[in-house]
């Protein structure tokens, strides 16, 4: 890289520049899951592991609120990829008990976090059966 004949940048400018960089991610996190106790969601929200396992009626009643719920089918850690419930499915997921598996050879578990203005996401991973979308 040669030296450009230009002023110097402010702080200001190089600002603007990441801004106008990355318009829709300020925060510049992907969705998905951030060490082990953060979770974005695709409106890039943060929210906080507030329990690593949670009992069905807690889980239902977290749908029932509204909460994001992100779908993990093979329990991977999100390496393949997420399925992110649809409004629609979530409400769908209220009206049932979820079905969580834990045996030797199938693994199920559904983490619920927490944002700051008391946003909750429930992130389903492994062998869960919830209604008829996570299945
Ligand atoms: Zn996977």
């Amino acid at each position: 890289m040669g030296r450009r004949p230009q002023q110097q940048k402010t702080f200001a400018d190089l600002v603007r520049e990441v801004e106008t960089r990355v318009p829709d991610a300020p925060a510049a996190l992907a969705p998905g899951l951030h060490g082990d106790e953060e979770f974005v969601d695709q409106a890039g929200r943060r929210y906080r592991l507030t329990a690593p396992s949670v009992d069905q009626p807690t889980a239902q009643r977290a749908a029932a609120g509204g909460a994001v719920v992100v779908w993990d089918p093979c329990g991977c850690g999100g390496y393949c990829g997420y399925e992110w419930l649809d409004p629609a499915q979530v409400r769908h997921l209220s009206s049932a008990l979820p079905q969580v598996r834990n045996t030797k050879r199938h693994r199920g578990c559904i983490a619920l976090y927490t944002d700051e203005a008391g946003g909750e996401l429930l992130l389903v991973e492994g062998s869960v059966i919830w209604g008829s979308t996570i299945a």
